[in-house]
């Protein structure tokens, strides 16, 4: 099926071809077929859209002098506008992304509750009241950054994307937002959503590009204030140091590689679900995959075999057939490193009990089989690097403690699951796991309302929740003297 959605840049209230009038392609990963050809932004159209949400961000703006009950009801109302471009939106995602539509679905209905979450934040973030010495008032408001540029991966090109723009246009600034260049698609259907909306002309502008030249243009840019970066660690630290030449403020949602801890009074079939979906939804492709299975040796052999025997029946379908429940993964490139990671986990000594490698059945599209390796070691690279693919690492301990040794030996601090039916190892060890997210019985799971974001290299600071208010706000006190 062909595409008829936006293709162009939406810049100061503007759909608009490249300066440079180059233009890019994307491909269907299930087909292996061009799908869209999509406008690129430059570093020149980089800068006309930081310069256009730079107008709009001014102190006397209309969006920054806007009533914050109004700006809730713009929000709600591009939460209507995508709401009901929601069919097409999932069938853009699934043929730009390769995920099938249950999991663009899922996508969808997320960034409609997170507009609408941070819709009634709008009217409700303040500042504090500051108890001090002598005739004096002292008070804090809560100020918006200004421009913010959002970076966003190819995994969840839509969900991540309205996960940082809508606490960040909520608290008053404006955004440019950056779409990987490999799932530019849904994007675009933002400036759609905030056209429709009526946000000011330049509050929101996307620009689909190349990360390293709109994608640094953006970060490197000297009026921007905050950029939102999903992505890799390793271009997150780039990122980093891009940020830092103006010194603007960075939340990074980075890499990892997520253990699920079985103990042997778990729940076995709850259990061995979660971990399945937990590593093989969206092809293995997410940052809080739970790719190390962590499971006492006593359940070791009995949850092996329930999780290799889902793998194995699950049924690989292209992106958009609706029985399809493991899509493929995103590009050639992908499945290359994927199955790269796979050969090097054989030759360290680790056991197929599942898939590994290219489906024999499909001759099209970038599909990878649910893998599962036990014998595996924590100091081995399938346990210790990020796949960001269907490849699941199963590693047997010992105790809670020897369990907590191996899911905290890792670089990553993104998400780890418990499974127990005990509440006090439950909760004693999601105390110790130096993790920024925990989910005990349940893998993974997350809400608007919930903080997102890892400990040590999984990132720094927090989207969703109260903690994305203060992210995308600055604290400015005021002191009045009496006397
Ligand atoms: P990348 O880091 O390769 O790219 C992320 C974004 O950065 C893309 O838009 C990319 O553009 C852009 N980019 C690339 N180079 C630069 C640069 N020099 N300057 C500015 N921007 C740049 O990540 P992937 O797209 O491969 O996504 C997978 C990664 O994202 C995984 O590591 C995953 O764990 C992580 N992730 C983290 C999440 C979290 O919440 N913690 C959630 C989801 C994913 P382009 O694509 O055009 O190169």
């Amino acid at each position: 099926m062909s595409y008829s959605g936006p293709t162009e840049l939406y810049i100061d209230g503007e759909w608009t071809d490249s300066e440079s009038s180059e233009t890019f392609e994307t491909v269907d990963p299930a087909t292996q077929e061009v799908y869209a050809t999509v406008a690129q932004a430059s570093q020149k159209d980089v800068d006309s859209a930081v310069t256009a949400a730079y107008r709009s961000a001014n102190r006397g703006s209309e969006w920054r002098s806007m009533n914050p009950r109004e700006r809730g009801k713009r929000l709600h109302a591009m939460a209507d506008a995508i709401e009901s471009r929601t069919d097409e939106i999932i069938l853009v995602e699934s043929h730009d992304n390769g995920k099938t539509p249950f999991e663009a679905k899922l996508d969808v209905e997320m960034v409609i509750d997170t507009f609408r979450y941070y819709a009634g934040w709008a009217d409700k973030i303040q500042g504090d009241e500051v108890p001090v010495p002598g005739n004096r008032i002292n008070y804090t408001v809560r100020e918006p950054l200004g421009v913010t540029g959002h970076v966003i991966p190819w995994n969840y090109p839509f969900q991540l994307a309205g996960r940082s723009l809508a606490p960040a246009l909520a608290c008053g600034n404006t955004a440019v937002l950056k779409p990987s260049s490999t799932t530019p698609l849904s994007a675009l259907y933002y400036a759609e959503a905030a056209e429709e909306a009526e946000l000011p002309d330049g509050t929101l502008n996307v620009v689909p590009g190349r990360g390293s030249t709109a994608g640094n243009a953006l970060v490197e840019h000297p009026n921007v204030d905050h950029i939102a970066f999903t992505g890799s660690t390793g271009v997150g630290k780039g990122v980093m140091q891009g940020a830092a030449k103006n010194v603007t403020g960075v939340t990074l949602e980075l890499g990892g590689k997520g253990p699920n801890l079985v103990f042997p009074d778990a729940d076995l079939d709850a259990a061995a679900s979660g971990v399945h979906y937990g590593i093989f939804m969206n092809a293995g492709q997410m940052c809080w995959a739970g790719s190390r299975l962590l499971v006492h040796e006593d359940i070791h052999d009995e949850l092996v075999e329930r999780i290799a025997e889902r793998a194995e029946s699950t049924p690989l379908g292209s992106g958009i057939d609706d029985d399809g429940r493991m899509g493929p993964v995103v590009d050639k490139s992908q499945q290359t490193e994927v199955l790269e990671y796979i050969e090097s986990a054989k030759q360290d000594g680790a056991t197929v009990a599942a898939g590994g490698g290219i489906p024999e059945d499909k001759e099209m599209g970038y599909f990878v089989e649910p893998t599962v390796f036990t014998d595996v070691e924590n100091d081995m690279e399938i346990a210790q690097e990020e796949i960001f693919g269907p490849v699941l690492s199963v590693i047997k301990f010992s105790d809670r403690e020897n369990a907590i040794e191996i899911a905290n030996d890792s670089p990553y601090g993104l998400m780890a699951g418990i499974w127990t039916s005990d509440l006090k190892t439950a909760h004693t060890t999601a105390e110790y796991l130096d993790y920024g997210m925990i989910s005990i019985n349940e893998y993974p799971v997350t809400q608007p309302q919930t903080p997102f974001g890892g400990f040590k290299q999984s990132g720094i600071g927090r989207e969703q929740g109260t903690e994305a208010i203060h992210e995308y706000t600055q604290t400015k006190n005021i002191n009045v003297n009496l006397n």
